[in-house]
């Protein structure tokens, strides 16, 4: 399917609307989920215009998946997590929101249920702390 530059990640990407930015290079771009399922929650996209994990170059999946390891880590870190969960969705069947390929980071603790997915929207003081303290790790 051809990609729609008009979908959300797109529109952080060309920098159209605000958001809280946890990591950047040249291929990818790491912010704070706007309505995240736990907190830290993070998400990470690639610069490339893809829709679904199978749209994806293999350098551009490369580079992405350096990304989420670094990302998580640092998430897991700053969050002081005992645990964190690595989601990808593909296709509205797969419960798809958002129409460029992006991995969660979803830090996780003992008897914690996750939130709802893409439901209620974090206060932003929240998003940039949490940021700011995933920043901290990664600069460390
Ligand atoms: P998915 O359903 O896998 O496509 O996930 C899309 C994710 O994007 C959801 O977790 C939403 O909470 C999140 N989201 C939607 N709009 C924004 C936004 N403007 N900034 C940050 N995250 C967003």
């Amino acid at each position: 399917m051809a990609y729609d530059g008009h979908n959300i990640f797109a529109k952080i990407l060309r920098r159209e609307v605000p958001f809280f930015a946890v990591y950047e290079d040249d291929a990818t771009l790491a912010f704070m989920d706007a309505m995240p399922q736990a907190d830290g929650h993070v998400l990470v996209i690639p610069k490339e215009p893809a829709e679904t994990l199978f749209d994806l170059s293999d350098e551009a999946a490369k580079a992405l998946i350096t990304t989420v390891k670094l990302v998580a880590l640092a998430a897991k870190t700053a969050m002081q997590a005992p645990g964190l969960m690595v989601m990808q969705l593909n296709g509205e069947a797969a419960g798809q929101t958002v129409s460029h390929i992006h991995f969660h980071i979803i830090p996780r603790f003992p008897n914690v249920p996750l939130r709802g997915h893409a439901q209620v929207p974090a206060a932003t003081d929240t998003l940039k702390t949490f940021a700011g303290q995933i920043r901290n790790v990664l600069q460390a």
